[in-house]
């Protein structure tokens, strides 16, 4: 296959280490030297997370987490509350209809930030919601959205936050513990760094205790979290986990977290500030206007509008067979209307940004454009 450099938004090229542990022999995935292995990851997670809650590796893709999320929390017949402003926020409805739960949609259009005031209204009208699930950075719009203050929100009805901080966690500050977020499921392939496969996913006490105040059992067997701890506790020394686990993988995250862990993490957040305000300036300056808006144009990608002078597929099929770099389209009904770079992974590098920058710019001077 060929190689392109990944600036889309995920997953993301990663680093020799990694890669290296990638072709590492095989282990078991049980037995005192792995435990070692596998405990230093969870609490190397645990630093990212800011967090002393439990913290599982599911394997599988972000959306594993999600559906154990939901499908834990929630019976069948329940109400969770989904504000959205985009794909993956729709994304999260399907999920949580998918397990028979009533979804109250409350949507904001895309580009726009979930607005906190509009949250407050709908918990006060919607008395028997059970729990709210948020994403916290839109990766199909390249918003972030206010967290905290939907987290309060909930609590202040005593209720749990489930939050999609998939292409968030490690990015940018996201403290579990200080916020309160109850149920926080990211994976391995975008502000982490290493290849897809692992689900890390954090479960508050407060979560905890709202499972065990339902009758009955949850959802499914492989993805209910009680099974997750159900495993942590009866195996703990040497297998804490239901099933097998995606031992490479796991090796791999814990060299790229051991590397970022080192190298300060507010360096880790800083690198993607830094990349996304070099694009952002670089694309202003060749006549590019932004889609989102400052304060809540996430770090961790770009998204920009279309010119009316050429398509986003024949500028994104340039970079990638002129220039070897691949970009993100505008998914849904944004197809067409915007293109996404991502700031994650190597991204983030001068390298990357100036290679794009330069290709942009090659590809407006063959149009006629520069
Ligand atoms: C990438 C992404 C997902 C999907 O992740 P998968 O690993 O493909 O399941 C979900 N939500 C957000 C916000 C994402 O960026």
């Amino acid at each position: 296959m060929k190689i392109h450099k990944l600036m889309i938004p995920g997953p993301v090229d990663i680093l020799d280490d990694v890669r290296e542990t990638m072709a590492s022999p095989s282990v078991p995935h049980y037995g005192r030297e792995w435990m070692a292995i596998y405990q230093e990851t969870i609490e190397l997670l645990r630093q990212v997370f800011q967090t002393r809650n439990d913290l599982f590796l599911l394997a599988g893709p972000g959306s594993a987490g999600l559906d154990a999320a939901l499908g834990s929390l929630l019976r069948t017949g329940e109400k969770v509350l989904v504000p959205s402003n985009g794909l993956f926020g729709s994304r999260l409805a399907d999920i949580a209809r998918c397990y028979g739960l009533e979804v109250v949609l409350l949507e904001f259009p895309a580009g726009q930030p979930v607005d906190p005031a509009a949250v407050r209204a709908c918990l006060n009208v919607e008395r028997d919601v059970q729990a709210v699930a948020m994403v916290h950075h839109e990766t199909s719009t390249g918003v972030l959205n206010p967290l905290r203050e939907v987290a309060a929100l909930a609590h202040a009805q005593g209720l749990p936050i489930i939050v999609d901080a998939i292409a968030s966690i490690g990015g940018l500050p996201v403290p579990v513990d200080e916020w309160g977020l109850d149920v926080v499921a990211t994976v391995a392939n975008k502000c982490l760094e290493t290849p897809p496969a692992v689900a890390p996913i954090s479960v508050s006490e407060r979560a905890w205790k709202v499972m065990d105040s339902k009758p009955g059992r949850h959802h499914g067997w492989y993805l209910s979290l009680d099974t997750w701890r159900e495993y942590a506790r009866s195996w703990a020394d040497w297998h804490p986990y239901p099933t097998t686990l995606p031992t490479h993988n796991i090796m791999a995250l814990r060299v790229g977290l051991k590397r970022i862990l080192a190298n300060g993490i507010e360096n880790h957040y800083a690198k993607h500030v830094r990349a996304a305000g070099r694009v952002r300036a670089g694309l202003h300056e060749m006549g590019f206007e932004l889609f989102v808006a400052g304060e809540y144009a996430c770090s961790l990608i770009t998204s920009v509008e279309a010119r009316p002078e050429f398509e986003v597929d024949d500028l994104a099929r340039f970079l990638r067979d002129e220039h070897g770099i691949l970009i993100g389209g505008g998914i849904a009904e944004l197809r067409g209307k915007i293109f996404r770079v991502g700031h994650m992974g190597r991204a983030a590098s001068d390298e990357y940004v100036e290679a794009f920058l330069v290709a942009v710019k090659d590809f407006l001077r063959r149009a006629g454009l520069a």
